[in-house]
This record gives C-alpha cells, structure tokens and sequence, in this order.
C-alpha cells in the first residue's frame, strides 16, 4: 500500500446502496465504503476522497467535483444516478417497439448534461426493420447518430459497430428492457457475471444485483467502462427550465434565432420559426408534441 493509501485517497464509485458504497481504487480494489451521517449524496461514477476505517472498510469523505450528473424522475421526487460519463447509449429495438416520448426524454437529459448520445438499433434482422427505421427517420434528419446492431444475429458485426464509440469512454446504456441490454454487457463485459458477483459479496446485496446502476470494466487496462442502468427510467427533467428546453432538441435548434419574440416559447406566438416548420413538416409532429408536453410539465409545479 502507498503512504498515502494510509490515509485519504481517491477513489471511483462503482455501485451504490442506500449509504452503502463500492469504491474503487488507483490499484483496482475495491472497498466497502459509507457515507458520513445519514447522507448518501455520491452516485456511481463519482470520484470520491475517502479513508480507511478498517481492513475491508472506509469512509467517503467528499465528493470530488462532477463534468455531469444526470438525475431520474422518481415517482415523487428527482435523483441523481450516475456522473462524470462521456457517452450515452439509447438502445431501442425493433421489438418491442419503443416510447419517442421516453427516448426524447433521454436525448434532452444527455444534451442538457453536455453529454454525447448514441441511438442504438438493436434486433435489426427481425421483419419489422423497415418500420422502425422510418420511426427513428426524424431523428437521422436532424443528425442524431442513429446505429444499427443485431446482437443476437451478428453478435461480432455488432461489436464492430460499438467498439470504436467505446474506446477509453465511459458509456452508460440503457433501453427499455426487452431491448437486449443484457444481451450487450455480455458481449462486451464476458466477466459481468464475475463482476456482479463479487460486487454484491462486496456490499452485501445479493438481493438488489440487478436493480440500481452498475460500473463495468469492458478490459483489464480498466479503460473502458460501461454503466448499466436498470430499465428505462423516466428521465429526471425537472432541472431544465422550461425556456431551455427547445435549446436541447436538435430539430428545433436551427430556427431558434429566427422567431420574432426572443423569450418565444414556440408554443403560439406569432412569428414562431418552429411552428412555421412544423406546419411545413420540417419538424416532425410527434417531436413538437413531445416538445409541448414537455413544456406543460417543467412549466408546472411538481405534484408533491
Ligand atoms: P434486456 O431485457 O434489454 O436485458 O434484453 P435481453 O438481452 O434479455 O434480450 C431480450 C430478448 O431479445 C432475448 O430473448 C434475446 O435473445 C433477444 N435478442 C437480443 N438481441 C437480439 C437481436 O439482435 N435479434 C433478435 N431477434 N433477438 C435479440
Ligand atoms: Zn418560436
């Protein structure tokens, strides 16, 4: 152990639970920490100065400052989970068929942390291809990265596509479920299974495995790194104002200089460049209408 290993030292959140956390450190082992008091502020993907209470325990001292956090909506009240990612990768499928609203929501939480987003394709060898091609088209016209994977098919063409995105980032995935993120951790993360299990004996936790975000190193080099989040949470929106929100869609961001009101809320206004290529179809009417829901609910109080 260094000297400082002794004391303080900096380390990298890679499951949480409660007020339970696994940090790693410099040399890749892993700790059970807690938190101070009763406060459980840290999220996976942090780095966190800690210090040792005993052979196998520690103690989270700070959290190190974050390049993004990104929060999901839970029934009444707004979390963070996950922090300091390069990448996120949206997986839908061809099969079951995806939520625009929930995958909207996803590219405005990642623009809005300045985080990069990927729209993943998967199962693209089933019939229904061509329908869910053409429901993703808006979002390839407004230069969304739209990738297209069949992991079960062509599991090696598939790692072909990803790997180059992957490469000395820290990617967090998610998809509804269905979509085939398991399939994707167990192509790129051969030892999840190893990973998991030693994470839990670590903190304990046979029982949550699978239900709060998990850190994975895709190589020893401990390089790349993929962030399993459970499910395909509502995102936690509730942090962007309302005014902002139209910044953070793609589609609408070339006409936004080009109203005449500067604070329009391209909701009615007359003048409005957006609903001007609305109605010329050059923003599609599913985006806009998610674009108004949106509104309606960052513009309100929250329900509790
Ligand atoms: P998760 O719920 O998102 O973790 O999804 P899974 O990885 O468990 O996959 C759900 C189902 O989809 C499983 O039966 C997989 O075998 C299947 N699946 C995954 N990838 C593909 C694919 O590329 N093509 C097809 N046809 N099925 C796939
Ligand atoms: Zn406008």
């Amino acid at each position: 152990m260094s000297a400082a290993g002794q004391g303080r030292q900096t380390g990298l959140v890679v499951r949480g639970h409660g007020r339970h956390y696994l940090i790693e450190d410099h040399d890749g082992q892993r700790v059970h920490c807690l938190t101070r008091g009763k406060k459980s502020d840290c999220v996976v993907g942090d780095r966190v100065r800690w210090q040792r209470s005993s052979e196998h325990e520690g103690v989270i001292e700070s959290v190190e400052p974050r390049r993004n956090l990104l929060f999901r909506q839970d029934e009444w009240k707004t979390k963070s989970f996950a922090a300091n990612l390069d990448r996120l990768l949206i997986l839908v499928a061809v099969e079951p068929q995806f939520s625009e609203s929930q995958l909207t929501r996803a590219l405005i939480a990642a623009s809005s942390a300045g985080i990069e987003a990927d729209i993943v394709l998967n199962k693209t060898d089933l019939p229904g291809a061509d329908a869910a091609r053409a429901r993703l088209a808006p979002y390839t016209a407004m230069g969304q990265r739209v990738l297209e994977l069949s992991l079960k098919g062509r599991p090696e063409a598939s790692r072909e596509v990803l790997m180059p995105l992957l490469d000395g980032q820290a990617t967090l995935v998610l998809g509804p479920s269905g979509t085939g993120k398991s399939t994707l951790i167990n192509l790129l993360v051969p030892d999840a299974k190893a990973q998991i299990g030693e994470i839990s004996q670590a903190l304990n936790s046979g029982r949550h495995t699978t239900t709060t975000t998990q850190w994975y190193w895709m190589d020893a080099a401990r390089k790349n790194a993929l962030i399993d989040s459970p499910g395909f949470q509502e995102f936690g929106l509730r942090q962007i104002a309302a005014p902002d929100l139209a910044s953070y869609m793609l589609d609408f961001k070339p006409y936004l200089g080009e109203c005449r009101f500067h604070n329009c809320s391209h909701r009615h206004e007359p003048g409005c460049a957006v609903l001007v290529a609305v109605e010329a179809g050059r923003i599609s009417p599913s985006r806009y209408r998610i674009y108004d829901e949106l509104w309606n609910e960052l513009s309100s109080p929250p329900k509790y």
